[in-house]
């Protein structure tokens, strides 16, 4: 429990302040939403979200607020305003940590050490890259020039809630490092850490206007932000469908920028002929499968065995006795491994999933019995085998704690069952061989391959999807930084 966490929740509520604007709280003016605990299903409160003036509102203070001095013009001040964020973000992680669990259910010490931690390594990374920016220089006869990157101007953010605060600092830390003007929108599921982050921007010194909040639901909030003519680009993080709409927003607007980070299916691969202990790797996987609820972009959907039918059986034996241990409980308790999903949909549309699959033909390996009782949105960590494609489970999404289990001959067919998946955002492949590692990198076409040990890299390595789970752009790195610009040549004609 978080005294400074709570008091904020009460004061928002109370006033209704779903609208930071020019870094000031103000209370929105349209239809209100419930903020639900999923840990209990019990309602927070509700609260307006922003009308269509304070989009408009929202917008034009990003505006003035790019074009005025001493933002996007002063590399060395804006980095040093990110790294005290970062410090008030650190100091803080607490009061953070304890609004993403009672709003996403998300496992309050995890996020301590991952989510939080992360938003601080993002800040302080992309303060040290706006701080060291340089362009190319070009010679010729006839004039020499140079070709930098300016920041775009006013980016709309909109985000998903599975890691409300780690994917804000994804996006937040390189568009303001790169020195554009915000205009955010949580997901309408969890809202409340990046209404406490703008309070703490404020307070680092980020300026007026440069980094504004609005609450708001997707088809009012999040299709303004869309269709807005004086938002030079949007970020997204979220599902294909929805991605697909902002492309569309744009070409019927301004051709703003579109930036989409989607969905994914992750595999993890098990390459048994050079993995020395199969089952000492189940706890890796089942953490792949099963952190954050499964909620999570890269999570691993299919475990594939790549080895004989008999080591394939001790392996799988391995795998459901992990998957049994993995603890679900009250995020803000200490022993969560996993808390709630997200909300009843989400519980119900997962649960549905995993029938219709044992209904089609599939097999239960491991289905977790030790799952808190109540109201809350509770589903437990399982594992199938034998499911058919024919099965949603088989080519879906399912973004809940529900992997499958299956084994291959050989490597080619484990390669194919990534490679011909639409997305290809991320996969794992344990394998203990050098030269056999490197082939798995030549071969498996992802985003993002972790070798022996699910990973989804670091701050400093792009982070993003091939095929349908990403358009354009990626979080993480330099790279991200470059997405925040546009080039500019600038030449100089010598007579
Ligand atoms: P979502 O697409 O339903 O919603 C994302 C955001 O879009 C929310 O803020 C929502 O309000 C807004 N939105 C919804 N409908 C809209 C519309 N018609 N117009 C404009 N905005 C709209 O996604 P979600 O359920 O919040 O998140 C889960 C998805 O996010 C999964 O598919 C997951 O894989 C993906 N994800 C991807 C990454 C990545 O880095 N690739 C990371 C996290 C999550």
């Amino acid at each position: 429990m978080s005294q400074r966490g709570s008091e904020f929740v009460q004061q928002v509520l109370q006033d209704q302040l779903s609208a930071y604007i020019n870094n000031k709280p103000q209370a929105g003016q349209a239809e209100s939403i419930d903020l639900i605990n999923p840990s209990t299903g019990a309602p927070i409160g509700s609260l307006a979200t922003a009308s269509a003036a304070q989009v408009d509102e929202a917008v034009a203070a990003a505006r003035a607020a790019f074009a005025a001095p001493g933002w996007a013009d002063d590399d060395g001040g804006r980095a040093e305003t990110l790294r005290r964020l970062a410090t008030l973000v650190h100091e803080h992680g607490d009061v953070i940590a304890y609004l993403d669990a009672i709003e996403a259910g998300k496992v309050h010490r995890l996020s301590i050490d991952e989510d939080v931690a992360d938003v601080v390594a993002n800040l302080r990374y992309f303060a040290d890259l706006a701080d060291h920016h340089d362009g190319r220089q070009v010679q010729t006869a006839g004039g020499w020039g140079w070709v930098r990157g300016v920041p775009i101007g006013v980016v709309g953010v909109v985000l998903p809630w599975n890691f409300p605060i780690a994917m804000l600092g994804w996006k937040v830390a390189p568009a303001l490092a790169a020195g554009n003007a915000l205009v955010l929108k949580p997901s309408e599921d969890s809202v409340l850490s990046a209404l406490f982050f703008a309070e703490l921007a404020r307070e680092a010194g980020v300026p007026d206007g440069i980094l504004n909040v609005l609450v708001g639901d997707g088809e009012h909030t999040g299709a303004a932000l869309g269709r807005h003519d004086d938002i030079d680009m949007v970020t997204f993080t979220g599902s294909g469908q929805v991605g697909r709409e902002f492309l569309r927003y744009a070409a019927d607007s301004n051709l703003k920028r579109i930036s989409l980070e989607l969905g994914g299916r992750a595999a993890y691969i098990v390459d048994a002929e050079h993995t020395r202990n199969p089952g000492g790797i189940a706890e890796d996987i089942v953490g792949a499968a099963f952190g954050n609820a499964g909620q999570n972009c890269t999570a691993t959907s299919r475990v594939v065995f790549v080895g004989e039918p008999e080591a394939y059986e001790k392996f799988a034996g391995a795998l459901a006795e992990q998957a049994l241990r993995f603890r679900v409980a009250d995020p803000m308790s200490g022993e969560a491994a996993m808390g709630p999903v997200i909300n009843g949909a989400a519980r119900d549309r997962i649960l549905a999933w995993v029938d219709e699959a044992i209904a089609a033909g599939a097999s239960v390996l491991a289905r977790q019995v030790d799952v808190p009782e109540g109201d809350g949105f509770w589903v437990a960590p399982t594992l199938l085998q034998n499911v058919p494609n024919s099965a949603t489970l088989g080519t879906g999404e399912v973004f809940g704690p529900v992997a499958q289990v299956l084994r291959v001959d050989t490597r080619e067919e484990a390669v194919e069952l990534v490679n011909g998946e639409p997305y290809g955002l991320a996969s794992t492949v344990w394998c203990e061989d050098l030269a056999m590692a490197k082939w798995w990198s030549d071969q498996v076409r992802v985003g993002t391959l972790a070798l022996n040990g699910y990973s989804e890299g670091t701050v400093a390595t792009p982070f993003g999807g091939l095929r349908q789970s990403g358009f354009w752009g990626r979080d993480n790195g330099p790279e991200a930084l470059d997405g925040y610009r546009e080039l500019m040549t600038v030449w100089v004609t010598t007579p």
